[in-house]
């Protein structure tokens, strides 16, 4: 059901998903296969292990600049990968690393930071957590109360972060802080420093999920001396690096391909359950389907306006927000497909259905709760999308 291309293919595209097929079957080792299903996606050594296999061929670093590194890609050839790769089960590349800070300092860092980072990101040395949520600040970012105050060649850093997604593995954090408390925007007064994580002063704790895994964490900043060297781009300018970040994260939520493979699950489950031949639960499956199809038309589109150079409006939030309702619906069903099996947690001796491809299912739906809040709440993108669409003076909707 799920195995055709949403668009006929050209030539030159079929060469090139020739090509990257035969790089899968060369590369991606048995071992590193299904690693990135949330629950385990703390595998860091077969991410890295994966990632810098893409990035040495080329293929993961098309939103950077050339100079540093970059190597474009048209929009089908974006798609073509990403199709190949999802079908696979290839592990995700590092998104943090590859999509969010790494262009961020290879456009806006010094040159010390480039020839520092850049070559650690390339090579999956450093693994890089996102530090801007804090307790009272979350939708209303900007309140963030976390102070980083000059002293000479350092800042001194101090507050607290919480929900950072695999901090216990990260060697390094960018950390949303305020540097002028005074400023009268209090979006004007934010900076983003780089800061290694074992640094003096840090702890980083757990906060176990519903899924009973450790994805995510609190961090607490007592005195940190930062050095200076490590301030992003300009003091103060924080919020505008911060918002081109948020835009690349919410992208990569939609995460397409991974959900069509989380379908094919269930349907293998609901074939085995004997579902399928009810034409109410076929029908459920089909108009999934048919929205995940659609979905990937506007990924298509956003693709297309990013790779022309021009800014994107909406269509990451809308990508966000019918992404994760999607990945959720999906994973609904599957634990309806599942039937009583359902409710037991992964373990040795739950009873297996279809191959055990029905396994991740509990555990995904539990914690992907949490995709309509992770990367800005749907209803903050909703905020968005339609303060975007009324400022428009043709009238779109
Ligand atoms: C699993 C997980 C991983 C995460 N990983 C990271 C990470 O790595 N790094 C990081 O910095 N953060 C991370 N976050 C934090 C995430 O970005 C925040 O949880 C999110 O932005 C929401 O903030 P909040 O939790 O403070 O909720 P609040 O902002 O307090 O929102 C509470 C509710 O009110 C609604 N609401 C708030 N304001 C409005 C409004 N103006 N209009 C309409 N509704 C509104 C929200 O939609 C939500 O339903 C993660 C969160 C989770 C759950």
């Amino acid at each position: 059901v799920t195995s055709d291309y949403a668009i006929p293919l050209t030539q030159e595209e079929e060469a090139f998903r020739e090509e990257v097929r035969a790089f899968i079957a060369d590369k991606l080792r048995p071992e590193w296969i299904g690693v990135s299903e949330l629950w385990s996606r703390t595998d860091m050594t077969a991410l890295a292990g994966w990632t810098r296999e893409v990035v040495a061929k080329g293929w993961a670093t098309s939103s950077w600049p050339v100079e540093f590194g970059g190597k474009r890609l048209t929009v089908m050839q974006r798609y073509i990968l990403s199709t190949e790769f999802g079908r696979a089960r290839a592990p995700l590349i590092l998104h943090i690393n590859l999509h969010m800070v790494g262009p961020l300092i290879a456009r806006f860092g010094t040159d010390w930071q480039r020839d520092h980072f850049l070559p650690r990101i390339l090579d999956s040395e450093d693994f890089w957590a996102q530090g801007y949520s804090e307790p009272d600040a979350g939708s209303d970012l900007a309140s963030l109360r976390t102070t980083a105050v000059r002293d000479g060649d350092d800042y001194i850093v101090n507050g607290q972060k919480i929900w950072t997604t695999n901090a216990h593995n990260s060697t390094e954090i960018f950390a949303l802080v305020r540097t002028d408390p005074k400023a009268e925007k209090k979006q004007a007064g934010l900076s983003i420093l780089l800061i290694p994580v074992d640094s003096e002063g840090i702890t980083v704790r757990p906060i176990r999920t519903i899924d009973e895994i450790h994805h995510t964490n609190e961090i607490f900043f007592s005195d940190v001396r930062v050095p200076v060297s490590r301030l992003l781009g300009e003091e103060n300018k924080g919020w505008t690096y911060t918002k081109l970040m948020l835009s690349a994260e919410r992208e990569s939520v939609a995460e397409i391909q991974p959900t069509r493979t989380i379908l094919d699950d269930v349907l293998a489950v609901a074939r085995e359950a004997g579902l399928f031949e009810d034409p109410g639960f076929r029908r459920r499956l089909l108009d999934l389907e048919f929205e995940i199809d659609a979905l990937e038309m506007l990924e298509l589109r956003a693709l297309d306006v990013s790779v022309q150079g021009t800014e994107l409006g909406y269509e990451p939030s809308l990508l966000k927000i019918q992404g994760s309702k999607l990945r959720q619906d999906v994973l609904q069903l599957g634990r309806e497909a599942l039937g009583p099996l359902a409710e037991l947690m992964p373990s040795p001796d739950r009873p297996q259905i279809a191959g055990g491809r029905g396994e991740n299912i509990l555990t995904d739906a539990l914690i992907f709760r949490a995709a309509s809040i992770y990367g800005g709440t749907n209803e903050i993108q909703k905020n968005i999308v339609s303060k975007i669409l009324f400022s428009l003076d043709e009238g779109v909707i």
